[in-house]
């Protein structure tokens, strides 16, 4: 049947979509970290819709909070009019921020996906401030809409569309392993900072004061790379010294991904605009932004949307949030990310086509280098993609979904849901050993 289904799926589907190449399965029953393929294969999902199913598929918590709504004959679409259902989700939101921005904040609903909020962030800065440059990271991902994609350093996408937004600044992140100065180590964030403050400050640059800085605090699809917590906080301390609105995308790493409610947090920082989306529909599609209302400079209608209420969304996302805090998921999503990275490590010493293991809470990636090819920086070997797709292929093959990402697509993914447990951690490390023993042969 499955094979069927993907024929179908080839067949009438667009030629853009994406993970049906990689990982090509009908999914047709889902439970926690598991799926079931249409002739009844499990596989643990370490892709969980790239990271949105934070407690894993159809939770118990999450299918109540639905049927409730379904039950109570609560309305199913009400544009950005306000609902019960809504001012709950807004409070459990709010309730969840650091109080320090909670009591600054507004809150603005937008489309579907975490795109959509992206734009609408943009939109945000540039009517507050007047100006139209924006500061981005190479390497960041926002999204696939023309402002997002411009947004996003991702090339591969990019360049077959042409007049996308303009005025996109890149500054350098903070990638140690591939440092953008070949300097690598505490050198890498340091560096990257000092060269944002200097060109925002040096009159002769040519940098005009830009309406906002973007950035992951984690980049997710540029490949798990963690930006220290000194870096974010001298790119707070510039931002706000400079008066740039600094965004910060929590699209990917929100509600407790990465081992703090909100990554912003491992900082201490108080940032200007925050983006969710993914998790914070608890399943279902949902975005936000919210913001320090200083910036709150829109005029009435600024910024609409049919869909901007999904009533189911917001019910599973207040589940979601909810049962996150209660059970500490991002405590539990620390430690068990600490273990999977310490495991990864113990498998580097061994392979040496593991160049590099990173992460923050559970989100982890593993780089896959050629070591027979040193790369610019010392210590560092080239990207190694057609390997990374090879054990991502024979993690599959053994019943382990993985998504491979990177900037060169070559480093291994672990974005599993935050439920996991111990034990089901300790089976996606021995399949993806195995895998990666079985792809170097
Ligand atoms: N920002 C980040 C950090 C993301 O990871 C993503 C999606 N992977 C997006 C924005 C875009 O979200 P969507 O695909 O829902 O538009």
């Amino acid at each position: 049947m499955n094979e069927l289904y993907l024929k179908q799926q080839e067949k009438r589907e667009s030629n853009a979509r994406s993970y049906p190449r990689r990982i090509p399965i009908a999914i047709e029953e889902a439970e926690g970290i598991y799926v079931k393929d249409a002739d009844g294969r499990k596989f643990i999902d370490c892709l969980a819709g790239a990271g949105t199913l934070a407690l894993g598929h159809n939770h118990p918590v999450v299918i109540d909070a639905i049927e409730k709504v379904l039950h109570d004959k609560r309305p199913l679409h009400t544009l950005d009019l306000t609902t019960p259902v809504k001012e709950e989700f807004v409070s459990e939101v709010f309730d969840s921020l650091p109080e320090e921005f909670a009591k600054r904040a507004k809150i603005q609903f937008c489309g579907p996906t975490g795109g959509d909020a992206i734009e609408a962030a943009i939109k945000l800065v540039k009517t507050a401030t007047g100006r139209r440059s924006i500061l981005s990271f190479q390497g960041g991902y926002h999204g696939a809409t023309h402002g997002t994609m411009a947004l996003s350093g991702n090339l591969g996408p990019k360049q077959n569309v042409q007049g996308l937004m303009p005025d996109v600044h890149f500054m350098p992140y903070p990638y140690a392993y591939r440092c953008p100065f070949g300097m690598g180590g505490d050198d890498t964030h340091k560096i990257s900072a000092k060269y944002i403050e200097n060109l925002l400050y040096d009159p002769e640059s040519g940098i005009l004061p830009p309406a906002a800085m973007i950035l992951e605090v984690v980049q997710g699809e540029g490949g798990s790379i963690p930006a220290p917590v000194e870096w974010l906080r001298e790119i707070r301390r510039i931002t706000k010294e400079r008066n740039i609105p600094l965004i910060i995308d929590e699209v990917q790493t929100g509600i407790g991904r990465t081992g703090e409610l909100f990554a912003f947090q491992h900082a201490g920082i108080i940032p200007d605009v925050v983006v969710l989306s993914k998790a914070i529909g608890g399943s279902l599609p949902l975005s936000v932004v919210i913001y320090d209302r200083e910036l709150d400079k829109w005029a009435p209608g600024a910024h609409i949307g049919t869909f901007r209420g999904n009533q189911m969304a917001m019910a599973a996302g207040t589940a979601t949030l909810k049962y996150i805090k209660e059970n500490n998921l991002s405590q539990h999503a620390k430690e068990l990310g600490e273990k999977l990275m310490l495991e990864l490590t113990i498998l580097q010493n061994e392979i040496s086509e593991i160049g590099d293991v990173r992460g923050r809470g559970l989100m982890v990636g593993a780089e896959i280098v050629n070591p027979k090819i040193p790369s610019g920086q010392k210590g560092t070997f080239a990207a190694n993609p057609e390997l990374a797709s090879r054990i991502q292929k024979e993690c599959f093959k053994r019943g382990l979904i993985l998504e491979v990402g990177g900037r060169y697509g070559s480093v291994i993914r672990f974005l599993p849901p935050l439920i996991i447990t111990e034990e089901q951690l300790d089976d996606v490390i021995a399949i993806f050993t195995d895998a990666v023993r079985a792809a170097l042969k």
